[in-house]
């Protein structure tokens, strides 16, 4: 495997990214590559030529037969924070929303209270233009610092981003990688910022199945008409199941792996779903998860129903 010159971050050989996302399924890669900050992540750009990025792995689903390319996870050594009098909180891309949601609260700084249950990176949260509650990631950003493949730096803000539901252009080739953000946020009583935290994790506890091994959402809500969660459900499908991978009872927009699920499975179910949705309600459910193939569907005998 090609070595990345000067490279300070870790390095690991075969490893198997069912370890590297929430949902816990995805077969193995060549290298791991998790850099120390952004000149470690300017380093791999220039000496590789094809790499995939992730963060927390929480909105991604990867196949059984894993990738061939080498993974640069952005966590790790991208948690650098700093916060200013007007408002304005910079992080490195690796920071967990909830970490962020945390550092905001301390700084007395306001906005980002709806992200307290979304396991993903700010980084990762900026390429899908995460959101909940009414609001999304874009609303918040100034600025986006963006290494390009050939280890340039640019410096984006949201009048140069195409953001929309679930989506966001950069007018940047991929793969590209984000390695600091700045937030512009609003001075707030902490009180009254943990009262809305509070708020949001209830909301969460109550409606979605908190503590699973999933990556949220697995659709996207049509833009008319019911969510991909109501459908779901009135397609009768809670609890139907393909091996270790099952539609979760407490959310139908969630499938969950409830114990040593393939990705196959989830994906064989996934497009169960899909179809049985269409059928039923003439909709096309479009994925939110990324899937990063290939996948193999495993055949309708494979699914069995769950309360049906
Ligand atoms: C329990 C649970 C609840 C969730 N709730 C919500 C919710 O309410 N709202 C919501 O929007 N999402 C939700 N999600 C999905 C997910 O957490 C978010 O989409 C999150 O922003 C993804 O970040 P990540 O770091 O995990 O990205 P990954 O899943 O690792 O990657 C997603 C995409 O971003 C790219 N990427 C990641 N980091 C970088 C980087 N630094 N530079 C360039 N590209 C990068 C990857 O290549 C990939 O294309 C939930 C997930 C779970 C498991």
């Amino acid at each position: 495997m090609k070595t990345v010159p000067g490279f300070s971050g870790k390095v690991t050989e075969d490893v198997l990214l069912a370890e590297h996302t929430t949902m816990g399924v995805g077969g193995p890669a060549p290298l791991l590559l998790e850099p120390s900050g952004a000149e470690d992540v300017k380093r791999v750009l220039r000496a590789l030529n094809e790499i995939i990025v992730i963060g927390a792995g929480s909105n991604v689903l990867i196949g059984d037969a894993g990738v061939n390319a080498p993974v640069l996870k952005m966590v790790n050594g991208l948690k650098k924070e700093s916060n200013t009098s007007s408002g304005s909180l910079k992080v490195g891309a690796g920071h967990r929303l909830p970490a962020l949601v945390g550092a905001a609260t301390e700084a007395g700084l306001s906005g980002l209270e709806w992200a307290v249950g979304v396991p993903g990176t700010v980084g990762g949260a900026l390429v899908v233009n995460a959101g909940a509650f009414g609001s999304e990631i874009w609303e918040f950003v100034k600025t986006a610092e963006i290494t390009l493949m050939n280890g340039e730096t640019v410096t984006v803000a949201p009048d140069v981003v195409s953001w929309s539901y679930r989506a966001a252009d950069f007018g940047v080739e991929k793969p590209y990688v984000i390695t600091e953000v700045e937030l512009g946020l609003l001075s707030g009583d902490r009180e009254t910022i943990r009262g809305l935290i509070r708020e949001y994790a209830d909301r969460r506890k109550k409606t979605q199945p908190v503590g699973a091994a999933s990556a949220g959402s697995f659709f996207k809500n049509p833009p008319d008409g019911e969510p991909a969660g109501k459908l779901v459900d009135d397609a009768g499908l809670k609890g139907v199941r393909c091996g270790g991978a099952v539609v979760s009872d407490v959310h139908a927009n969630f499938i969950v792996n409830d114990g040593g699920a393939r990705a196959d499975e989830v994906y064989t179910l996934a497009e169960y779903v899909r179809r049985a949705v269409a059928e039923r309600f003439a909709v096309e459910l479009e994925y939110e998860v990324e899937l990063i193939g290939p996948f193999n569907y495993l055949g309708d005998e494979a699914v069995e129903s769950g309360r049906v």
